[in-house]
C-alpha cells in the first residue's frame, strides 16, 4: 500500500549486516536514526553492539529484561546490551577462555553507563551463594567510589570519567563471580588545581562539602560552602542540576564501608581531601626582597592538624627549595610565583597518589584468594577521542591512547580476521582499511617519535622550553603526512594554524595541540623537600603514598607520557590474548538532549568508530568459526555416527555431523583447522537441537 510504512521501514534493521549489499555511510546513518527515534538505541553489526545515548531513562534495564535475555540466542530478541553480556558469559563458560569487552566512543557517548549495565547484568544473573553475594556487592559498589574520586563535570559530560579503567571480573567453573581487579590509567590530575569555565573539580569535594556531617566538617575545618574554596570555584559552576552531591555523598559513604574501608581509612581519606582544599586556599605574601612568605595563615594550621606535620615544617616546605651543596643543605626561598607552583604541584601529587591508593585498596577487597583456575571477562571503559577548542598535553595522551586501541581493533579484528581466512585457505576478497600504525609510530617510535622528542627536551638541562620542543618536532617530523605546523604547512593550511601549535592527522580526524605546558606536565616535578615534608605525616594513607623507601636515586623518574606509554603497552599485551567483543557508543547531539540526532555529528562517529570497516568484514566473512576438535566435542551427541566417539579425523567428523544436521553448502566453509559458519543463526539452530 503506497504511503504506508512497514515495520521494517519504521524501525530499520536490527543488524546492519542485513542492509543492502552496497551499504553506504548514509544507509547506516539512516538506519541508526530510524531506530533512535523509536527508542531502539541498540543495533548489531554481527556480534558488535552499537549503542546510541538516549539521554533519557528507558524502560529496558529491569530484572525482567535481564531474565528475558539470559540464555537466549543473539537474534531471537531485539538487540540489547544484555544479549551481548550474556553471549560473552556463555562463550566463556563453554570454551573456558578469557574475554574482554572494549567500550569506545567520545566523551558523553555512554561508555561508563554501558559498562555499569554489563556489570549489573553479571551481578544479578550469575549463579550466586552467600559468599559470592559479598563479592558481587563489592564489584558493584566499587563504581560509585571510583566515580566520586575520578569523575567530574566537564563541558561535554556532567559525569565525565577523568581516568581510564580496565576491570577484570573473575569467574569460577560454574560461572560464579568470585573476584575482580581494576587497572586505572592516567588520572587527569591538573583538574585538582584548575578547571575551565563551566567545569568542576572531582565530584568528591562537592559531595564532602554538601553532604559531610556537621561534626565531620567541623573536625576537618571546612565550611559548608564551595564558594570558600579556590580549587572549587574556578569553573564557576559548583552546582549542577543533574547532580545531587548530598545524596551521592551517602552512596559513597555506604559504598566505602561495604568495600572494607575501616573507619580509620575513611577518616584519613577525608582528612586528605580537606587538606587539598585548605592547600588551595594558602595565599603567599611577599617579603621585602620579593620572596614568598606565609603570614599567619589559618590553612597551615589545619593542614598541620589534618596531616600531622608540624606547621613550621610545612611552612618551610611551601616557601623554600632545598639545595644540596658540598655536604651542606641550603634552603633557597621561592618567589611567589614559584611557591604557587610548588603548592599546586603538591595538591596534584597528593590527590593523584591518593587515587592510586584508593584503586589498590578496592583491589584488595575484590581480590580472590582461591588459587584455582578462573576465567575472566575484562571491561575496558577508557576516555574517548577528545577535541576541544584548545587541546593540550592531556588530549595528546588521550588521543594517543585511542590510536593504540584502534590499532588493537585492527590487529584483533580487521587484520587477524582476514589473515585467518588466508591461513585457513578460505577464498576471500580482501577488505581495504586504513592502518593507523603510521600514526602510532609517529607518536611512540623509539628515538624518533613525538614522545621521545618530548622526553629528550624534558630531560635536557638548560634552555629547553615548550617552543624548543616544537622546533625539534618541526626539524624531525617535517614531511610526515600526519604532522603539520604553521611553519611546515602550505599556504592554505597555514591560515588555520597558529605558531605555538602542532597538528596531528589522527585516524579519527585532525587535532591541533597547543604546546604550552607540555614540558611541565610531562615532567610533573615535585620538589624533593616537599616529598620529605610529606613523609613526616602521621596520616597512614599519606605515609603509604610518600614512602620513605621511594628511590631517590640520581636518575630522573620516568616522565608522565613514558609511564603512560608503558601502561598502555601492558594493557595491549593483556588484551591481545583474550577474545574481543565491542560496544561502540554514539553521542547523538552536543546538547545532552533526548530525541535529537545530529546527522553530521553521528556520521563522523560512524566513520571513526570503524563501523563501516567492521560491517564490510562481517558481511563478507563468517560470523563464527570453531576448531574442528572443539566443534566436534560439543556437538557430537547430535549425530549417531559421531556419538559417543568419532574414529576418523576431527574434520571428517565435523563434516559427517553437519551433513547429518542438514547444513546447506553456502552456510559453511571447511578451513584447514576450523569450520567457518556464515550466519549465527545456523549455529544457534544447532545449539537448539540439544534441547529437542
Ligand atoms: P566520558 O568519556 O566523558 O566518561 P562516557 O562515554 O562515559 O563519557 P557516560 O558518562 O556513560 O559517558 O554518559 C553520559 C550521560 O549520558 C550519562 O550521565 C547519562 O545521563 C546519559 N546516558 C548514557 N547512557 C545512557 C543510557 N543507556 N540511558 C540513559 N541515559 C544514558
Ligand atoms: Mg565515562
Amino acid at each position: 500500500m503506497e504511503g504506508a510504512l512497514t515495520a521494517r521501514d519504521r524501525v530499520g534493521m536490527q543488524d546492519l549486516v542485513l542492509l543492502d549489499a552496497h551499504t553506504s555511510e548514509t544507509a547506516v546513518l539512516d538506519n541508526l536514526r530510524k531506530r533512535f527515534h523509536e527508542n531502539l538505541i541498540y543495533t548489531y553489526i554481527g556480534t558488535l553492539l552499537v549503542s546510541v545515548n538516549p539521554y533519557k531513562e528507558l524502560d529496558l534495564f529491569s530484572k525482567k529484561h535481564m531474565d528475558t535475555y539470559m540464555g537466549v540466542n543473539f537474534f531471537e530478541l531485539p538487540p540489547h546490551i544484555y544479549a551481548l553480556a550474556d553471549n560473552v558469559f556463555r562463550t566463556m563458560l563453554s570454551e573456558f577462555n578469557n574475554h574482554f569487552i572494549l567500550i569506545s566512543g567520545e566523551s558523553g557517548a555512554g561508555k561508563t553507563e554501558a559498562s555499569k549495565k554489563v556489570l549489573q547484568f553479571y551481578a544479578v544473573s550469575c549463579p550466586s551463594t552467600q559468599l559470592l553475594d559479598n563479592v558481587r556487592d563489592r564489584l558493584l559498589l566499587s563504581n560509585p567510589v571510583l566515580e566520586a574520586f575520578g569523575n567530574a563535570k566537564t563541558l561535554k559530560n556532567d559525569n565525565s570519567s577523568r581516568f581510564g579503567k580496565y576491570m577484570d571480573i573473575q569467574f569460577d567453573h560454574q560461572g560464579g563471580a568470585v573476584g575482580g581487579h581494576i587497572l586505572s590509567y592516567l588520572l587527569e590530575k591538573s583538574r585538582v588545581v584548575h578547571q575551565n569555565h563551566g567545569e568542576r573539580n572531582f565530584h568528591i569535594f562537592y559531595q564532602l562539602v554538601a553532604g559531610g556531617e556537621d561534626n565531620l566538617l567541623r573536625w576537618l575545618g571546612l565550611e559548608r560552602n564551595c564558594q570558600k574554596y579556590s580549587y572549587l570555584v574556578q569553573g564557576e559552576c559548583a552546582k549542577v542540576t543533574s547532580i545531587n552531591d548530598k545524596s551521592d555523598w551517602k552512596t559513597v559513604r555506604n559504598a566505602l564501608s561495604v568495600i572494607d574501608f575501616s573507619e580509620k581509612d575513611v577518616e584519613h581519606l577525608f582528612a586528605i581531601m580537606a587538606s587539598v582544599l585548605h592547600l588551595g586556599n594558602v595565599k603567599f605574601d611577599t617579603d621585602t626582597l620579593g620572596y614568598a612568605v606565609l603570614n599567619n595563615n589559618p590553612q597551615i594550621h589545619w593542614l598541620s592538624k589534618l596531616l600531622g606535620i608540624p606547621a613550621q615544617v610545612l611552612q618551610q616546605g611551601l616557601t623554600h627549595k632545598k639545595i644540596e651543596a658540598k655536604m651542606e643543605e641550603v634552603y633557597s626561598p621561592f618567589a611567589v610565583e614559584h611557591a604557587v607552583y610548588a603548592r599546586d604541584a603538591l595538591a596534584k601529587a597528593i590527590y593523584g597518589r591518593t587515587f592510586n591508593w584508593l584503586v589498590n585498596k578496592v583491589n584488595e577487597s575484590l581480590a580472590n584468594k582461591d588459587s584455582s583456575r578462573k576465567t575472566v571477562i575484562g571491561l575496558l571503559d577508557i576516555y574517548g577521542f577528545e577535541v576541544f577548542h584548545v587541546n593540550s598535553f592531556e588530549q595528546f595522551c588521550i588521543n594517543y591512547c585511542n590510536e593504540k586501541l584502534q590499532q588493537l581493533f585492527i590487529q584483533l579484528t580487521l587484520k587477524s580476521e582476514q589473515e585467518e581466512y588466508q591461513i585457513e585457505g578460505i577464498e576471500w576478497e580482501p577488505v581495504p582499511y586504513f592502518n593507523n600504525k603510521i600514526i602510532c609510530d609517529l607518536v611512540e617510535e623509539k628515538y624518533r617519535g613525538i614522545i621521545s622528542i618530548l622526553d629528550e627536551e624534558c630531560l635536557r638541562p638548560g634552555d629547553a622550553t615548550d617552543l624548543t620542543f616544537l622546533a625539534k618536532l618541526e626539524e624531525k617530523m617535517g614531511g610526515h603526512p600526519h604532522f603539520v605546523t604553521h611553519k611546515l604547512a602550505d599556504q592554505k593550511t597555514r591560515k588555520s594554524l597558529q605558531r605555538g601549535n602542532f597538528r596531528l592527522l589522527h585516524y579519527a580526524g585532525e587535532v591541533t595541540y597547543c604546546v604550552v605546558g607540555f614540558l611541565d606536565k610531562n615532567n610533573d616535578l615535585l620538589y624533593r623537600n616537599v616529598k620529605e615534608v610529606m613523609r613526616q605525616s602521621n596520616n597512614a594513607i599519606i605515609q603509604n603514598c610518600f614512602p620513605s623507601t621511594e628511590p631517590e636515586s640520581k636518575k630522573r623518574p620516568e616522565t608522565v607520557v613514558t609511564q603512560f606509554k608503558g601502561s598502555l603497552g601492558g594493557l595491549t599485551d593483556v588484551l591481545l590474548c583474550k577474545e574481543p567483543w565491542y560496544i561502540r557508543c554514539i553521542k547523538p547531539n552536543d546538547s545532552k538532549q533526548p530525541g535529537r540526532l545530529d546527522d553530521v555529528l553521528v556520521r563522523h562517529q560512524v566513520k571513526y568508530l570503524g563501523l563501516m570497516e567492521h560491517l564490510r568484514v562481517r558481511r563478507a566473512g563468517f560470523a563464527y568459526r570453531r576448531k574442528y576438535e572443539i566443534f566436534l566435542e560439543r556437538y557430537k551427541p547430535l549425530c549417531p555416527d559421531t556419538w559417543p566417539k568419532w574414529k576418523g579425523t576431527p574434520s571428517e567428523g565435523v563434516l559427517c555431523l553437519i551433513k547429518h544436521l542438514g547444513y546447506k553448502p553456502d552456510e559453511y566453509k571447511m578451513g584447514r583447522t576450523k569450520i567457518f559458519i556464515r550466519h549465527p543463526k545456523t549455529l544457534f539452530a544447532t545449539e537448539d537441537a540439544f534441547e529437542v
